[in-house]
């Protein structure tokens, strides 16, 4: 699933025993605090809140392994607002690399970097400064919380072209599966970027 064809891997490695054992213990944890809310934000959205997840010791140490375990050829990785903040950092510091917050609109001072794009329910914005930080030339895993349709993971891997960096692999928990965002990241982004998700929703 996210393997490259030098054989290494910029996501959690599927093949691999502590990767295997992360995984399940994080989809205990998930079907364990896992909340869903029903008609939010939208009628007919059902919310899949994880937070309760990352608040569960078990819950948050398994993810972040099951994300990273035998990970390699990433140098940065960008955490989308909000939650992707909270994975974002933790999945950067057992890379050891940097992390890039990629903000909704209007909270960074200009200049920025900035995107729109429609969401699951509604529109969004993203946007990166695009002063006083260079990217240029570095492999980035984009890290959110959930995948649906997958805008938000190509606007935000438009947004590191823009800074002249590129997206080697998408890291989510949950992927649902029925919104198509797998094949809009292999259809807009191209095969070569990894899409990595802990579960999916089948
Ligand atoms: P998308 O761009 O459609 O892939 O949506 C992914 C982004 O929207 C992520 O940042 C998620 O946090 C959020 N999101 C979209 N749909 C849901 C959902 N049903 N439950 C929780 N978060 C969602």
């Amino acid at each position: 699933m996210s393997e490259r064809a030098d054989g290494g891997h910029v996501s959690g490695d599927p093949d691999d025993d502590v990767t295997r054992r992360a995984v399940r213990r994080a989809r205990q944890a998930i079907t364990e605090h896992e909340r869903t809310v029903p008609d939010f934000p939208k009628p007919g959205i059902l919310f899949r809140d994880l937070t309760p997840v990352l608040a569960d010791t078990e819950g948050f140490a398994s993810i972040v392994t099951a994300l990273t375990h035998g990970c390699s050829g990433v140098d940065l990785v960008a955490g989308i607002d909000a939650r992707g903040f909270l994975v974002g950092g933790a999945v950067a510091q057992e890379l050891g690399v940097g992390i890039l917050a990629v903000r909704k609109g209007g909270k960074l001072p200009p200049p920025v970097h900035g995107v729109d794009y429609d969401l699951e329910y509604g529109t969004e914005r993203l946007e990166i400064p695009a002063s006083g930080i260079d990217i240029s030339g570095r492999r980035v895993l984009v890290v959110d919380d959930v995948l649906a349709t997958g805008g938000t993971a190509v606007a935000a891997s438009t947004l590191m072209s823009l800074a002249g960096a590129s997206v080697v692999g998408v890291a989510v928990i949950m992927e649902l599966a029925d919104l198509g965002g797998r094949e809009r990241i292999v259809t807009e982004l191209g095969p070569e970027v990894h899409l990595h998700a802990i579960t999916d929703d089948r």
